[in-house]
């Protein structure tokens, strides 16, 4: 079995190794990840500039390499057959912080599970649900699980799984639950600041929003202590508005 590994939070994110650790087992373990934090980078992709492998030694001698690029970059080249082929199976984590309702949008490391979907290869992101992780030890466990799951199922083409795990020690997890995107989303409000030379600069923050518990939603999975799966998929498509809006009166051409 060939798995690729992959993260956001660069190749030195010790999240990346704890995963790759736990995945060894299973055959063949690449992993690629950017050189540096890549955190909030959504799907963006390397277009105009060349990309760089650089390798990065490890006890094992597995295959580890940092990349100049994002996430998504790490998926596409280590799907390439410059790599040596097409994967078995992406995971993308472990990501330090959660990636709940909207964050699904802005995270790189679920942007590397969609482009493996983009790709036709299995795959899924996995996040801890805090910022100061001790133990990935539980995260890294249940992605193992997951991974060997995924040889069993098959997931319908154009689709992947985001995992949330909450920081709880293993005692106190409540066993998992297929979970909703939450509407959680955040209030963007934008600081205006002055720099030691007198010039203004801005800076984006944010307060979690959480708009009304929905049932079976990935927050109230993390809040109950389980850990959340949910699907996701490619087709963005809102069909209810597609019907509401082939009712509109718009005159075109007029
Ligand atoms: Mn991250």
């Amino acid at each position: 079995m060939r798995v690729l590994v992959t993260n956001d939070d660069g190749i030195r994110a010790p999240g990346l190794m704890a995963l790759r650790g736990a995945l060894l087992p299973l055959g063949e373990v690449l992993a690629i990840a950017p050189e540096g934090p890549r955190s909030a980078c959504g799907h963006a992709i390397t277009l105009h500039k060349p990309l760089r492998l650089m390798p990065v030694d490890v006890p094992d001698g597995g295959r580890v390499f940092a990349i100049n690029g994002f996430p998504a970059d790490c998926v596409a080249l280590g799907a390439s057959e410059h790599l040596g082929g097409r994967p078995d199976i992406v995971v993308s984590g472990i990501n330090v912080g959660p990636n709940l309702g909207v964050d699904m949008v802005y995270s790189g490391t679920v942007a590397a599970a969609r482009e493996a979907a983009i790709c036709g290869i299995s795959s899924f992101a996995i996040s801890i649900v805090a910022y100061d992780v001790l133990d990935f030890g539980p995260a890294a466990e249940f992605a193992l699980e997951l991974t060997r799951a995924l040889c069993t199922y098959e997931l319908p083409t154009g689709t992947y799984l985001n995992v949330n795990v909450p920081a709880v020690p293993r005692a106190e997890m409540k066993g998992v639950a297929f979970t909703r995107q939450s509407r959680i989303r955040y209030d963007n409000r934008i600081e205006r600041r002055t720099d030691p030379r007198g010039g203004t600069y801005y800076w984006l923050t944010g307060d979690r929003i959480d708009r009304g518990s929905q049932p079976e939603a990935d927050v109230e999975a993390v809040d109950g202590n389980r850990i959340s799966v949910t699907p996701a998929h490619l087709d963005v498509t809102e069909e209810k508005l597609l019907a509401a809006l082939r009712g509109w009166d718009l005159k075109w051409p007029a």
